[in-house]
């Protein structure tokens, strides 16, 4: 069966086959799209096992890259990564390099068809997935103290949250929520939930909502019907899509896109399930989510709708492969292939009880960052020296340091691990080896200079200066966290 978008400009596409199940389901996927009238031109490249076994840690050969930069869109099956020897994960490879800033993953469940304490649950979680404490900046810093750099940016949360409404936008969806932690990390999440109310504010057909993440993450999970789309910083999405997907009844099922401005990617959120491979057991229904959405994204929505309707009512058939198969609620245990004929048998026919799928013929996204506006004046008005000393006491530190003398710059508080310690600390505070002392400027004005002859005398009286912070105000606002307590 062919529908009219046969015709169509054929789009390129990078397709990679995997390992373990990975070229099943993903010829199972093919046949499907291919026969709903999807028009692709598709690149093979090879990935994974194959490439890592000739010594190529990445997983992936240079000239693959020149593919997926030419066709942009990438539909992946899974690999297997090599236990241990310092192979490098193929999916952060390819998102980091392409620039993959959003991942998105719609957790639908399928009941009765599929076994859910959750049969109304329909969340689409988007998470950015650059930023965040995924920059992987870490650093020991003393013998008991190490650090890993959360780093949010303006722009990076602007982009994540406007595909969030566009995607919302253009697949009729009502509501965006935002999770973050604001009211601890007020400066990080802070600007991310603040962009979040700026942006929202575009939309104003779209309702819009924001949790504390812990108190919205329990929500998710006890009534995730209450949600729409979620949009969120990396760490929570990582940690809440996999959890939406789990509490659908079937993490098998579902798929996920990373888009970015010069790649997207689209695959299964399964892996490459080695002990099923080459048996036709496998469930194409996650990477066929996958080409679902990649069809939506290159503008082909009807023909992802003609996909997912058609396998919608198979699922509702009861022709289930064996990962869903259940006595009583299935009809018929399938193999990969025959579960693939089935959809195909049922392209232009819609479920009659699930949820019908309906996509846009065209995706019209507008994703571009609008309005930087004006810099803000940025004032430099002291520094936070973090010193390593073990056995150390909060008052002889500040006793040393003040006698420390540097014109300008005094010392206003000493704290240990963001909990202040001096002057007047608590005595229950435990003190780890890892001190941040800061200096404050007597006039408002704290000069680079400062820092350097601070750094200078500080050494001089034999402290270990571990790293500094500058402290700076933006437009008068302040652009640190006080210490707890402080
Ligand atoms: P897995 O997802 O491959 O398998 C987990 C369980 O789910 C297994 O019992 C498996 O049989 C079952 N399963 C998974 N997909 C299925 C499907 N389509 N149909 C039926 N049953 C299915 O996870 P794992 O066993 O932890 O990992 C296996 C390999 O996959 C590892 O090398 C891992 O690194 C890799 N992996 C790759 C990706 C990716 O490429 N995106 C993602 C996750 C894991």
């Amino acid at each position: 069966m062919t529908s009219t978008v046969a015709t169509e400009k054929k789009v390129p596409v990078t397709v990679a086959y995997g390992d373990g199940i990975g070229p099943e389901i993903m010829d199972a996927t093919l046949r499907i799209i291919t026969e709903a009238g999807a028009a692709l031109e598709l690149e093979r490249i090879d990935i994974g096992e194959a490439i890592y076994n000739r010594g190529l840690q990445s997983g992936i050969e240079p000239e693959s890259w020149d593919s997926l930069r030419r066709t942009k869109v990438f539909l992946k099956a899974p690999i297997t990564t090599p236990q241990g020897g310092g192979f490098k994960s193929l999916n952060v490879t390819v998102r980091k390099t392409l620039g993959m800033y959003a991942n998105v993953r719609p957790c639908a469940s399928l009941a009765p068809y599929v076994a859910t304490k959750h049969p109304k649950m329909d969340v689409v979680i988007v998470r950015e997935n650059e930023e965040d404490v995924y920059g992987g900046i870490e650093h020991r810093q003393t013998n008991q103290v190490a650090q890993c750099l959360k780093l949010i940016s303006r722009p990076g949360s602007k982009r994540i949250i406007r595909y969030a409404f566009e995607y919302a936008r253009a697949n009729k969806r009502k509501k965006v929520t935002c999770f973050t932690k604001d009211n601890i990390m007020k400066i990080t999440d802070g600007l991310f939930h603040r962009t979040f109310d700026e942006i929202a504010k575009e939309y104003p057909e779209i309702e819009s909502e924001h949790w504390i993440v812990d108190i919205g993450a329990a929500k998710m999970a006890d009534t995730p019907e209450a949600f729409d789309v979620i949009v969120m910083p990396n760490l929570y999405g990582d940690v809440l899509s996999d959890v939406a997907a789990q509490i659908t009844g079937s993490v098998g099922l579902a798929g996920s896109a990373n888009i970015g401005d010069h790649c997207s990617m689209f695959e299964a959120i399964h892996g490459s399930a080695p002990r099923r491979a080459g048996q036709n057991m496998a469930n194409p229904s996650g990477l066929l989510h996958g080409a679902i959405l990649m069809l939506v994204h290159i503008g082909q929505g009807k023909v992802a709708e003609r996909v997912h309707n058609a396998w919608l009512k198979t699922i509702e058939d009861g022709i289930h492969t064996y990962d869903i198969y259940k006595e009583g609620v299935s009809k018929e245990k399938v193999g990969t292939r025959e579960f693939a004929d089935a959809v195909i048998a049922r392209l232009g026919q819609r479920p009659s009880q699930l949820k019908e799928a309906e996509y846009e013929a065209e995706a019209h996204m507008d994703l571009s960052i609008r309005g930087a506006g004006p810099r803000p004046e940025k004032k430099r008005v002291g520094v936070d020296v973090f010193i390593d000393q073990p056995d150390g006491n909060p008052d002889r530190i500040a006793a040393a340091m003040q006698r420390v003398a540097v014109d300008g710059a005094k010392l206003t508080v000493i704290a240990n691990r963001g909990t202040k310690v001096w002057p007047n600390g608590n005595p229950d505070t435990y003190w780890s080896d890892h001190w941040s002392c800061r200096f404050e400027a007597d006039n408002g004005h704290f000069t680079q200079g400062h820092v350097a002859q601070l750094l200078g005398e500080l050494e001089k009286a034999g402290f270990d200066v571990i790293k500094t912070e500058g402290l700076f105000t933006f437009n008068g606002e302040r652009g640190y966290s006080l210490a707890q307590g402080q």
